[in-house]
């Protein structure tokens, strides 16, 4: 999987996109033949095959290959609900979706792809084909806890005297997530010092909250961590659960087996922006909307009034509905970076002159935008917060 790099003639240009064959297909012996698939028909059926979503799908926008764009995935699970036997053309398309959701937010018909793509993920997992890359993750993720396949403990990011003192049961507790457990422990550290002062705890036993198992399809997976992290939440008494991530955020609020109450870090900060008496800063800073937290959950303005609490904003071409992809989600990172690199290199385009900053608020957002190597550091927007009450 390489980009070839510009070239000159149109022809060539064709053949410089992404090329996106997913390493070492597994089938087991159960056989695609010997599974049905099983989607449901009427979301597959409302797309007309109009082809508005082309224009905005970013793995397309990189790809270029009609099965890598929304229109085409959906054609394609039309086809396996018609009897196409599974195969590494139809992962390779499934796969490489980051469940970003702007075609949803485009379909004339009402289509939903991303749930569509879900859920044809989980049935090409009962099928027994996946890549190696979700079976590694999914390994992980079962053997650890964790999508990094740490054995580092969870909280290895406060003292042993901190974790003594965290209260056993609180109203409240703070949802840390894989990636800032163990990519960006300082993120972490900061996110619970401001929430400390608001009686917040954390869970005896967090595990991974399951997006990645959710995004690739390994639901039955899903279901016991998701069971795990419930009694951990039962066990705290926590009737609110915040969380700085965009992919836990989503996962937590809106495919946990029990209705949750759970707030964004942004959401949290903004409404308690009076106590946090956060000092303001000479900066013009960008935002970046998170999918899962921007387009499919409709955060756009918490994070706006953090930060122009503290400095000024000024907006990327592409904001809130529109906000382009960083191409880290739908474990797409894991199994396609090439593809989700150059997501994150188009998203950097969206960034206007004259920024000290690109704040986000998921930390994949962050390592994606950071990896994609532009001019301006991208941070957290706890990090501006924290700056703000030094
Ligand atoms: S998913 Fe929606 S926008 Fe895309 S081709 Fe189908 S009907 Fe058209
Ligand atoms: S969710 Fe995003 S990546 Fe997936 S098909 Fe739709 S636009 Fe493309």
């Amino acid at each position: 999987m390489k980009n070839e790099g510009k070239k000159e003639t149109e022809q060539t240009k064709e053949t410089e996109k992404i090329k996106i064959t997913p390493k070492n297909i597994n089938e087991n012996e159960s056989g695609s033949e010997k599974q049905s698939f099983e989607v449901d028909r009427r979301s597959v059926y409302r797309c007309v095959q109009c082809g508005t979503c082309r224009s905005v799908c970013p793995v397309f926008d990189v790809v270029g290959w009609e099965s890598a764009n929304t229109r085409g995935r959906m054609l394609i699970i039309k086809s396996l609900l018609e009897g196409r036997p599974p195969s590494e053309d139809v992962l390779s398309s499934l796969a490489s979706c980051t469940t970003c959701g702007i075609c949803a937010s485009k379909c004339p018909a009402g289509a939903n792809p991303p749930e569509v793509v879900e859920a044809a993920r989980a049935q090409l997992v009962k099928c027994g084909i996946t890549t190696d890359a979700q079976k590694n993750l999914k390994s992980a993720i079962i053997t650890y806890g964790n999508s990094f396949g740490e054995t580092r403990g969870r909280k290895h990011w406060l003292s042993e005297t901190e974790r003594s003192k965290l209260p056993e049961r609180s109203d409240y507790v703070y949802f840390v997530g894989c990636f800032d457990s163990y990519r960006y422990p300082g993120f972490a550290k900061k996110t619970f010092d401001i929430l400390q002062r608001f009686g917040v705890t954390l869970l005896p036993d967090e595990h991974c909250c399951a997006s990645p198992l959710l995004r690739t399809g390994f639901r039955e997976d899903a279901e016991k961590v998701m069971q795990h992290n419930l009694e951990q939440i039962r066990k705290v008494g926590a009737h609110t659960i915040i969380t700085s991530c965009a992919g836990c955020y989503t996962t937590l609020k809106n495919n946990y087996p029990e209705e949750l109450k759970v707030i964004s870090l942004p959401e949290f900060l903004a409404e308690h922006l009076e106590e946090l008496n956060l000092k303001k800063f000479d900066l013009t800073v960008t935002y970046h909307d998170p999918c899962h937290l921007g387009r499919h959950n409709k955060v756009y303005d918490a994070p706006r009034k953090v930060i122009q609490s503290i400095c000024t904003l000024k907006e990327m071409k592409n904001i809130k509905e529109n906000a382009r992809c960083c191409g880290g989600g739908g474990g797409v990172r894991t199994g396609y970076p090439d593809i989700s690199l150059e997501l994150a290199r188009n998203r950097l385009k969206d960034v206007p002159e004259g920024v000290d900053y690109i704040v986000t608020s998921c930390p994949l957002c962050v390592r994606n935008l950071r990896d994609a190597g532009g001019n301006i550091e991208v941070i957290d927007i706890v990090e501006l917060v924290a700056m703000a009450i030094e």
